[in-house]
């Protein structure tokens, strides 16, 4: 690439809307030397320029598909020039690539302008809105049920003990597969009525779907153990369950125990606004027993009862519409994920888009490992045939064809870097996961998997299934995103960034282009040759103990010999490298009489007259610090970076 060194007076008086006689003049009274129409005026002053000649309220306009090219051509600048003023901000951003609002206002402040963003068509939304009560024109629909509530209180057993109590069906036992969900059907007044269960107890993962905008779950069952009471999490459940705005059954559980008091339970429910009827509120509370099942029916016909008032419907023709209840690389059979149909219906040999990912669908099978070759709304199907695993509660749609699919999940991933884009290290280290694991903050963890055969690939693969599998908390999960042989090639960098995974390869390396993307992304590679070093770096990273550890290296230090104004009031300290070298936007340390007055960051290094990413010792250099005017000679510029210690 060709970078020019200046924008052209014939541009610039174009741009101004002048013409190039005028701009010469005008340029000349500001004591701004230029020949004639081809002469060349650098970029600092062509904006210092246009601030003067066209005030500062120019303007550009943007809106969230603008390319820096778009920006650079709307306010009249070389996109190539935009380009490399990116580079001096730290940005590394191709032309055609888009930009977000920061990134745009940074670069239109550099040419003197400010960012209107254009105010963007609202889509419409896809997802199947709740039918109002009566509207009576679309089919009926199962509703779908989460439980929730505190750790030990009986989630787990009482999923269990509804999946055996197939009542209508009378087969006991039937649910052979986890699929992250199931149905059951029971009969009420005569009739054979289905509901839905997700079968992902655990507050995180009900929000983390919300929070991805699917919005799965009708109803909520909150399991409160009435020997136990309200508990801390009973209470984020109830907050949970009201952010998302679905009624709440109460399932008072472990009656069978001595010293369960089920009275004392619905008193408490009261101080959390959750009154039962019999105290004059609207709240439904069944007493149960996960373990010996007494209650569990009643249980049921209350939540048919709610769903006959809340009146569920979708409609069922058309293409099918949903949301992942979970994903996961299988051994042996490749990505798998649960679909939860929300409208519409699903057919073997769709082609979909979920999330970031797309395919078409190979096989579907029930919770039953029945295959099924249809599945309508409020179904629940294990998908087969996408090309990677998607996340929880991304949403899924059936589209045209695979062109289509690849369409729309190319455009996905360009968002996602887009979305990301402005802090230039994007992706995730496995350390800095493991840290916001030990602060509570951060709790899913992705990885992508490449190997040398498949076997090793399927070995790594089921290991870290069962490391995730295994965690009781239920808390910190970790996902196989994609697995595969071979190399570990930028593609695999490029879906690293947008899935937020870390790379893991097993008895291979990355490639050079892998290597420069994922260095420039911040995307962690870490390669292995024996298993166990594996599961013991994600083991402990999962426990929170695996905290990045840095350590500073001094780069070289500088002795400021005189200071400068410039015109625009910006300080430069003129000074000469006496040891190492000087790094554009690395740490740096002034120190005066010995002593630290402050640290900050080289914003700008200039030998002679050209901006410069470095200079080495021996050398004279202007240097602007970030926020630091109070210049003085003799001062010292101590640069410095922290750099992360490899543990192995
Ligand atoms: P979760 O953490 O909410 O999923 O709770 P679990 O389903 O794992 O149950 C925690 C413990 O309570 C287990 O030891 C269960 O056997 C026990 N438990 C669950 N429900 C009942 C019940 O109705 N009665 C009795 N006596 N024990 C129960």
């Amino acid at each position: 690439m060709t970078v020019a060194k200046g924008i052209k007076i014939s541009e610039l008086a174009n741009e101004l809307q002048m013409t190039d006689a005028e701009l010469v003049l005008a340029l000349n009274d500001l004591g701004v030397k230029a020949d004639g129409p081809a002469s060349l005026l650098d970029f600092d002053t062509a904006v210092t320029v246009r601030q003067m000649l066209a005030g500062s309220e120019k303007s550009v306009e943007i809106s969230a598909t603008s390319t820096l090219k778009e920006i650079a051509e709307a306010m009249g600048v070389a996109p190539n020039a935009a380009v490399k003023k990116m580079m001096e901000l730290g940005q590394l951003v191709a032309m055609n690539q888009r930009v977000n609002k920061d990134a745009a206002e940074k670069i239109a402040a550099a040419f003197g302008f400010t960012v209107k963003v254009k105010a963007e068509p609202k889509p419409e939304p896809k997802l199947p809105a709740r039918a109002k009560p009566g509207s009576g024109v679309m089919p009926v629909r199962p509703p779908v049920v989460t439980i929730m509530g505190h750790v030990d209180h009986g989630k787990t057993s009482l999923l269990d003990t509804i999946r055996k109590t197939n009542v209508a069906s009378g087969e006991f036992g039937g649910i052979t597969q986890h699929i992250g969900a199931y149905q059951v059907e029971i009969e009420h007044n005569g009739e054979s009525r289905k509901i839905t269960f997700l079968d992902t107890p655990g507050h995180a993962a009900f929000t983390a779907m919300r929070a991805r905008g699917a919005r799965v779950t009708d109803i909520v069952i909150l399991v409160v153990a009435a020997d136990d009471g309200i508990m801390p999490q009973t209470i984020e459940a109830i907050q949970h369950a009201r952010a998302a705005e679905v009624p709440i059954i109460v399932a008072i559980n472990k009656i069978d125990k001595d010293g369960s008091d089920p009275s004392r339970i619905k008193q408490q429910l009261t101080a959390h606004n959750l009154v039962v009827e019999e105290y004059g509120g609207d709240i439904i509370a069944v007493p149960v027993s996960a373990k010996t099942g007494v209650g569990v029916k009643e249980l049921l016909e209350y939540i048919v009862l709610v769903a006959e008032v809340n009146d569920y419907r979708a409609d069922s023709h058309g293409h099918a519409v949903g949301a992942i209840v979970e994903a996961s690389i299988e051994p042996g059979r490749g990505p798998v994920a649960t679909v939860l149909v929300q409208s519409g219906t699903l057919h073997v040999g769709d082609c979909l888009v979920a999330g970031c990912t797309q395919g078409k669908v190979r096989a579907m099978t029930n919770e039953r490992g029945e295959r099924l070759y249809k599945a309508g709304p409020s179904t629940p199907v294990e998908v087969q045939g996408l090309s990677m695993a998607p996340d929880a509660g991304d949403t899924v749609e059936v589209v045209k064809n695979e062109r289509e699919a690849r369409k729309i999940v190319d455009e996905r991933l360009q968002d996602a870097r887009t979305v990301r884009l402005g802090d230039n290290r994007r992706g995730i280290t496995i350390e800095a996961w493991s840290e916001k694991v030990s602060e509570g903050e951060l709790k899913d963890l992705n990885v992508i998997v490449k190997g040398d055969v498949q076997g090793s690939v399927e070995a790594v693969v089921s290991e870290l299934n069962k490391m995730s599998a295994d965690r009781t908390d239920g808390e910190v999960r970790l996902t196989v995103k994609l697995s595969g042989v071979g190399t570990i090639n930028e593609s695999d960098v490029s879906l690293a960034v947008a899935t937020n995974s870390i790379v893991i390869g097993f008895n291979v390396r990355a490639d050079q282009a892998a290597q420069r993307a994922a260095e420039r992304d911040g995307v962690e590679i870490r390669t292995y040759n024996i298993i166990y070093n594996l599961t013991e770096d994600i083991d402990r990273a999962m426990n929170g103990l695996l905290a990045p550890i840095f350590e500073e290296n001094i780069l070289g230090s500088a002795k400021v010999l005189q200071r400068f104004q410039t015109p625009k009031g910006q300080v430069i300290a003129g000074s000469m490298i006496t040891d190492g070298k000087l790094l554009r936007g690395a740490d740096v340390r002034i120190i005066r009489g010995g002593q630290t007055l402050f640290t900050s960051r080289i914003d700008t290094l200039r030998r002679i007259k050209d901006d410069v990413r470095e200079v080495a010792q021996g050398f004279e250099c202007g240097i602007v610090v970030e926020n630091w005017n109070d210049v003085q000679p003799d001062d010292v510029l101590q640069c410095y970076e922290m750099k992360q210690i490899q543990r192995f």
